[in-house]
């Protein structure tokens, strides 16, 4: 069986400490109140209530099943938090808004612990600062030492008023003008499984992907896919005997270190170029860090200017490696194509006519008969091509490549469309010299 969590002793005290890389449950137990059918001014229900959390800092994902005593037994509320939101989910499995857990508003759930205080920055270090934290569409100042938090709160009826949050030591305890509204002691971090979040909330959700979601899948003669289900996109490695050709960001910088990192270890060969299909920024995301690591870029004449404004732009509210470490660009342009090629492999980049955007690159594996083709051809078996994919079978009848497999970047799934296309299913869409009576 796998072990999926260390346990390091701490010198003396003999406490258990969880590895925070891996998944973590914490366990509480306290009072919540509900307020919202009072029987006198100033009444309230006080329930007894209890919390499994569990945190995966590395996939910035927390699951959190709270549960409310009713009678004689305990009803559980399941919260999901990840890329910054809190939701739950419908009978169905779909993501919902979130309701409250009694009084517990979201903006207190959200920093309920420590540790979710840490995977909220982790999420959005932008909200937070030495003054305080925004999150759940709230406002928290800091107050004191550092412990307690202050948000202002309006209701309709009441008007104004003042919500405090204090974590002390393993407790938590939430007010309103001084009446206490929720309560909890937490039991001491253990680890714990992974654990499976949600899959319909990815429209609203920031794209990050985690370490366990990149492999690199070899589908031979030095081509490699790199598809990133959830974000729904695929990135491509070209491998040469000294270095290796990457084509597609996605997403942030901290999505590509990621990727720079696997291919790092597994195929150990520097990255010497990057290029990127067109402007849009899920494609160009990674320039910085590929920069950092020394790649040159390769790019038409008219993102020159775009890419050196992303190179030289800050990112201190959540610094990449480039920010640590700032790199020169080197930037080779691509005006019409640019062959790479060594004993073994060769690759080109052409700039095409794309009916999608000014410039747009594609690439050609002319030994393996391979196009990747960005987000240029929806083909979807049966009907007809329209529009910029017709234009895309058009350029490649025109560039008289020769080509047996169309890769797609985008979408993976979703719009009914196959994003690996051979050029028997394209049928006469793609004409080549010997269509025409031509010789070759
Ligand atoms: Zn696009």
């Amino acid at each position: 069986m796998k072990v999926f969590a260390l346990f390091l002793m701490t010198s003396g005290i003999g406490m258990a400490q969880v590895d925070w890389e891996l998944p973590f449950s914490i366990q509480g137990q306290g009072k919540v109140t509900e307020r919202s059918h009072p029987q006198f001014p100033g009444h309230f229900h006080e329930i007894d209530c209890r919390l499994e959390m569990k945190v995966d800092l590395a996939r910035q994902s927390a699951k959190l099943t709270f549960s409310y005593r009713e009678a004689d037994r305990w009803v559980p509320q399941t919260y999901y938090f990840r890329a910054g939101h809190i939701y739950q989910v419908d009978e169905d499995g779909k993501a919902t808004p979130a309701s409250s857990f009694g009084d517990l508003e979201l903006p207190a759930m959200a920093i309920l612990h420590p540790k979710l205080l840490d995977l909220d920055k982790l999420m959005n270090p932008q909200n937070h600062s030495s003054v305080g934290v925004v999150t759940q569409n709230s406002l928290w100042r800091k107050t004191g030492d550092g412990k307690t938090f202050e948000r202002a709160v309006f209701s309709d009826v009441h008007g104004d008023g003042l919500e405090t949050l204090t974590h002390n030591g393993n407790a938590v305890m939430v007010t309103r003008e001084d009446s206490r509204l929720f309560q909890m002691s937490f039991e001491a971090p253990r680890a714990c499984e992974t654990f499976s979040m949600p899959e319909s909330f990815h429209e609203i959700e920031a794209k990050s992907i985690s370490k366990s979601e990149i492999a690199l899948k070899d589908v031979g003669e030095g081509l490699y896919l790199i598809d990133l289900v959830r974000l729904n996109t695929r990135v491509f490695v070209v491998e040469f005997d000294s270095f290796l050709v990457v084509y597609e960001g996605a997403y942030s910088s901290q999505n590509v270190q990621l990727i720079a990192e696997k291919l790092e270890t597994e195929l150990k060969k520097p990255v010497k170029y990057f290029a990127f299909s067109h402007l849009h920024d899920q494609y160009i995301a990674g320039i910085r860090t590929w920069v950092e690591r020394g790649a040159t870029i390769l790019a038409p004449e008219s993102t020159k200017p775009l890419i050196e404004k992303v190179v030289n732009a800050a990112f201190s509210l959540n610094p990449d490696a480039l920010a640590a470490n700032p790199k020169p660009l080197n930037i080779l342009v691509v005006d019409r194509n640019f062959p790479i090629e060594d004993a073994e492999q060769k690759l080109v980049f052409w700039n095409i006519d794309s009916q999608h955007t000014k410039d747009y690159l594609i690439f050609h594996l002319p030994r393996q008969k391979v196009v990747g083709s960005g987000d240029l051809l929806f083909y979807r078996p049966g009907q007809a091509l329209k529009g910029r994919s017709l234009k895309f079978c058009e350029t490649l009848s025109t560039l008289e490549l020769d080509v047996e497999t169309v890769y797609a970047t985008w979408p993976l799934s979703g719009y009914g469309t196959k994003n690996v296309v051979e050029r028997e299913e394209l049928g006469g869409y793609i004409k080549t010299k010997s269509d025409d009576g031509l010789a070759e």
